[in-house]
């Protein structure tokens, strides 16, 4: 979000609006990635897997977005998966029409698919791609979505690269500065975001950090801002990690953010991960930098996220929530 956007956000809050609108567009997915949270049982908290929902396609699916983008006027839409590319027509005049509002659109995709020449146009458009570690690593666990792939399906176009940290990234000392390197020499490559991996309440997978692991990886990530500037890692963000909310209600990102599932009916809980995450070990990074934003002290003891919550209150009442 540009900062120019903070008070219209918070606007859209004391009116009783959630400013943020992430969209899950499809349950299709090429790749079946390990640890993945999307085809969890419990990732729509109603216990129905994701795969049950009805997908729309073309006309309808583009109408009934439409229809959540009126419904919550929001200034930012994400749309994830899935992979959001098995919609790339759709998303096309999604996308379009979204610029032509001025609404900021983030589309989240490990670039399995080809990204269409056009969406260079859109200057609106934040394209992330998830990348997960050096190509042997990735190309292992992400194939068929491989480094060659991706770099063929992005040229051309300017992205961000996100790779999400997890214990093995940490064993060998230079890996994350290897990655960093890597991603820098590519020119269409505008910023490399470094996020932490989050784990769900009572889950114990490979990819789960310990309390030392995400000390060392931050520190390793500290490291890589002055040798690498594309590595994009504020403070605002690196003390959100240090200090994850204790719980989705403390939580700036959750509480602003209205996140829907495939059938566009059907609300993603507590944010856009989904489930019952480890807030505590969190390291989302829209997360942590809206986390730190909401401990600035505006006066005295009152800081942004109580003038926050107090017009979120204030505009749930007003317009009866969502
Ligand atoms: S690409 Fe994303 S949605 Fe698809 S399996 Fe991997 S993590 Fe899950
Ligand atoms: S973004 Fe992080 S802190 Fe916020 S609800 Fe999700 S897991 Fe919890």
């Amino acid at each position: 979000m540009r900062k120019t956007a903070i008070f219209p956000a918070w606007g859209r809050i004391l009116r009783g609006y959630r400013p943020f609108l992430s969209i899950e567009i499809t349950r299709e997915c090429p790749l079946r990635c390990s640890g993945c949270d999307a085809y969890e049982p419990g990732h729509l908290n109603n216990e129905r897997p994701i795969r049950a929902l009805t997908e729309w396609q073309g006309e309808e699916l583009v109408a009934r977005i439409f229809r959540l983008v009126r419904r919550f006027r929001p200034l930012h839409v994400s749309i994830v998966g899935g992979e959001p590319l098995v919609h790339y027509r759709e998303m096309t005049c999604l996308i379009r029409q979204l610029s032509t509002m001025g609404i900021e659109i983030q589309v989240a995709t490990r670039a399995a698919l080809p990204i269409p020449a056009e969406w260079t146009e859109f200057q609106n458009l934040q394209l992330v791609v998830s990348v997960d570690g050096l190509q042997p690593d990735h190309d292992a666990r992400r194939a068929p979505a491989t480094y060659d792939r991706i770099l063929r399906h992005v040229d051309g176009h300017r992205i961000i690269v996100h790779c999400t940290v997890i214990p093995r990234f940490l064993a060998q000392l230079d890996y994350l500065k290897e990655f960093a390197h890597t991603w820098s020499l590519q020119s269409g490559v505008r910023k490399i975001w470094f996020s932490l991996f989050t784990p769900q309440i009572g889950e114990y997978p490979l990819e789960r950090l310990t309390p030392a692991d995400r000390t060392t990886a931050i520190d390793r990530i500290v490291a890589l801002r002055s040798l690498y500037p594309k590595v994009y890692a504020p403070e605002v963000v690196l003390h959100g990690y240090r200090h994850p909310p204790a719980a989705p209600s403390e939580c700036i990102f959750a509480q602003t953010t209205s996140c829907v599932s495939a059938d566009l009916a059907t609300w993603v809980t507590p944010c856009q991960l989904g489930g019952r995450p480890e807030c505590s070990e969190c390291g989302c990074i829209a997360g942590a930098g809206l986390a730190s934003i909401g401990r600035f002290k505006l006066a005295g003891p009152l800081n942004v996220s109580d003038v926050l919550a107090v017009s979120k209150k204030f505009g749930d009442r007003f317009r009866g929530g969502i």
